[in-house]
């Protein structure tokens, strides 16, 4: 009788395992994304969709350790809207990227891998035809990332920063991370560096018609010479990023003709331009806000002479919104 019963428990074990286990099949490799590898030159007007902290587990963080009835159904709820919204649009979008912190749990923490695996189940309801980006956030990575953080990552999500293209625009998603603390990791830092520049090069070199970033934490919020805002007094998170280095990669990316930058991690929108041409845009969060804004995510237009877009609330979402038109 406790055999069956043991082997009863195992049966239900096994098949519960087999649904919470989603195919998610890692497509950032080498350095690069998969589906959009190669060069390409420019076809026609297309969209993107741009978002950020989607952060399973934030909304009900504080009852973490004191409740039972802690979980992260309404991130679930949130990113299921986003992605009923995606998987409608028309034209459909090239991508759907999600700038960072992708669950709450910092690395060692106990619930990140289950976080990760409802993250992905969730996201295997986005239409296949528009590929999943993930970029890696603080809470990703953790705020003074350690090799092994970043390999438990790469095993997760595949690479920590890469380069693409779509219809002749080339796209450069990086771990900003290293910039905010690389104590642990100088030689992973020295590595995005490098890669950084010789991508920039590449850009120029090979005539895109546009070069845009993506990365979690933004340069500034507001504008260029801000000081660092940091969450509170113990600094051991800011939202944005070291005002000289700020400046340093703010005329580098400049100078090598970048025009817009897609941050999250403040979870409100935000930005603002450096020196006219380069624009900082920061996205407001799927999952919990700290601001006035209400979860959405930014629908991108790219032309071939102009980038335009809108930060697209779910709850006012309107589908006969003229803006969904390219
Ligand atoms: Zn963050």
């Amino acid at each position: 009788m406790q055999f069956q019963n043991f082997l009863l428990n195992f049966i239900i074990f096994v098949k519960m395992k087999a649904m919470t286990q989603v195919h998610f099949q890692i497509m950032s490799k080498n350095h690069t994304f998969l589906p959009y590898s190669s060069k390409s030159k420019w076809s026609a007007p297309f969209t993107f969709i741009q978002a950020a902290d989607t952060q399973y587990g934030m909304i009900d963080a504080l009852k973490e350790n004191t409740s039972s009835e802690y979980n992260w159904d309404k991130e679930i709820k949130l990113t299921e809207k986003a992605i009923e919204i995606a998987n409608n649009l028309i034209p459909k979008p090239k991508f759907f990227i999600v700038c960072g912190d992708l669950v709450n749990a910092y690395p060692g923490e106990r619930l990140k891998a289950s976080q990760i695996a409802s993250f992905k189940q969730t996201f295997s309801k986005l239409d296949p035809k528009i590929p999943l980006i993930c970029v890696c956030g603080n809470h990703d990575v953790g705020n003074y990332p350690t090799s092994k953080d970043i390999q438990n990552y790469r095993k997760d999500f595949g690479d920590d920063y890469f380069s693409f293209w779509v219809g002749g625009v080339k796209f450069i998603a990086l771990n900003s991370q290293y910039y905010f603390n690389d104590t642990h990791v100088k030689e992973y830092s020295q590595e995005q560096d490098n890669w950084l520049k010789s991508e920039l090069k590449d850009g120029i070199d090979s005539n895109a018609q546009h070069v845009m970033l993506f990365q979690h934490i933004p340069w500034f919020l507001v504008e260029p010479n801000e000081e660092m805002a940091f969450y509170d007094e113990t600094k051991k998170g800011s939202y944005n990023l070291k005002k000289e280095l700020r400046l340093k990669m703010l005329e580098l990316f400049r100078s090598y003709g970048v025009t817009k930058i897609f941050c999250g991690h403040y979870h409100r929108n935000g930005g603002g331009f450096y020196q006219d041409t380069l624009e900082i845009v920061i996205t407001s969060a799927i999952g919990r806000q700290l601001g006035d804004d209400k979860s959405g995510f930014r629908l991108v237009k790219v032309y071939p002479d102009r980038i335009t877009h809108k930060y697209l609330s779910f709850e006012l979402f309107d589908p006969k919104d003229p803006f969904l038109k390219l």
